[in-house]
């Protein structure tokens, strides 16, 4: 067995869930051997399989194996035969209990351009060269903020927008960190010229520049990031945000990458690290070996790089997707000739 040996928490979900994390898997393994350390997985229902197994979204054993884990990997939930099931037996919910347990307040999505890739809307020259990351605060902010409501007569709704300086400064860490080990910027994005949440988040990741020299630090408001993520997108390199505006900008920045079926995501800042593809369950697509693997692909690279310390590893399995795509290999969504999740993980392994 080598030294280095990680125990991750499969939950593949429903729909295309778990042909994506088979695949992502594969390319694990290939990983492992290739760089000398050992992955051993256990999968556990989550979402419509958990309801269907255990009669929840998020069973107890699932949690358990959850939080006892090196890390979770995550492949999508939701199913149409669930749809209309009371809130807490939705299999979404079985997701969000599940990431509110594992105290994950940094939300990291990457966002890279890969050439001849997808159907960008933009130019090809805009988009071409794009490699940031955006980090949401996930726990905090509006979504969670109390007093929220109508007024007893409901002919008002109201929210409120609440951060503490503590909540501010542990994801501005994640994400001057992540900074310092890419190319040295941060943009942080709040409308600090109107509110005071935001006022108190400039404040606080000014306090916090201090302590990382090697960052340059921008701040922007987030109506102006709205327009230069499309003007400039390649100027940006970690960009840092409430939970409110990070949702926004983040599914804005998804255009500049071509496919939903490329992007990654994790989160983190508990103690198990949750690594999962942006996209869905695609329930029509499920079964029929034609989801692309490649966000859950590059999701299993993030958690190499974050929860197992394996950075090189990490970088190969991103390169030998890029070798892949550049080779003209891709899934029906990113055109044709077409080949299946299978083989298309499967060349992903062979390029490692
Ligand atoms: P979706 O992401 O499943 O699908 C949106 C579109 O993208 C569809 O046309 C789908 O075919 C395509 N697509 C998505 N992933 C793809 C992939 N890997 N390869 C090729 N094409 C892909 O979103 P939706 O249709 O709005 O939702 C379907 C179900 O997924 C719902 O039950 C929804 O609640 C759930 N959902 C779950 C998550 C999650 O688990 N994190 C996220 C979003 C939606």
């Amino acid at each position: 067995m080598p030294e280095r040996h990680y125990r991750l928490c499969l939950l593949p979900g429903d729909g295309i869930g778990p042909e994506v994390i088979a695949a992502a898997v594969g390319v694990l393994e290939a990983a492992a051997q290739r760089f000398g350390f050992a992955i051993q997985t256990a999968a556990y229902p989550v979402g419509g399989a958990g309801l269907q197994a255990a009669g929840d979204p998020l069973p107890p054993a699932t949690l358990e194996a959850a939080l006892a884990a090196d890390a979770v990997l995550l492949g999508a939930v939701g199913a149409p035969e669930f749809d209309c099931e009371p809130p807490a037996r939705k299999p979404e919910t079985g997701l969000l209990r599940l990431r509110q347990a594992l105290g994950a307040f940094a939300n990291l999505r990457p966002i890279r351009h890969v050439p001849g890739v997808g159907s960008v809307p933009l130019k090809d020259e805009l988009a071409a060269g794009v490699d940031f990351i955006i980090v949401r605060e996930l726990t905090g902010g509006i979504y969670f903020g109390r007093p929220r409501g109508f007024d007893p007569d409901r002919r008002a709704g109201f929210n409120t927008m609440r951060y503490e300086i503590a909540e501010i400064e542990r994801v501005a860490r994640v994400a001057f960190a992540l900074a310092a080990s890419r190319r040295g910027k941060l943009a942080s994005v709040d409308k600090a010229n109107v509110l005071e949440t935001s006022q108190l988040w400039r404040e606080t990741v000014n306090r916090l520049a201090g302590e990382y020299a090697g960052v340059a630090l921008e701040h922007l408001y987030i109506d102006n990031a709205a327009m230069q993520i499309l003007l400039r997108p390649r100027d940006f390199d970690v960009i840092v945000t409430g939970n409110l505006f990070g949702d926004i900008l983040s599914d804005e920045a998804a255009v500049l990458a071509g496919s939903l079926g490329l992007l990654p995501s994790a989160s983190l800042g508990g103690p198990v690290g949750l690594y999962e593809p942006v996209h869905g369950s695609a329930p029509a697509l499920a079964g029929q070996d034609v989801a692309n693997p490649i966000g859950a692909i590059l999701s299993s690279a993030m958690l190499l790089r974050h929860s197992c310390r394996e950075p090189q590893a990490a970088a190969a399995i991103e390169q030998a997707v890029d070798r892949a795509l550049a080779e003209g290999l891709r899934t029906r969504d990113l055109g044709a000739p077409a080949i299946g999740c299978r083989a298309l993980a499967a060349a992903v392994a062979a390029r490692l």
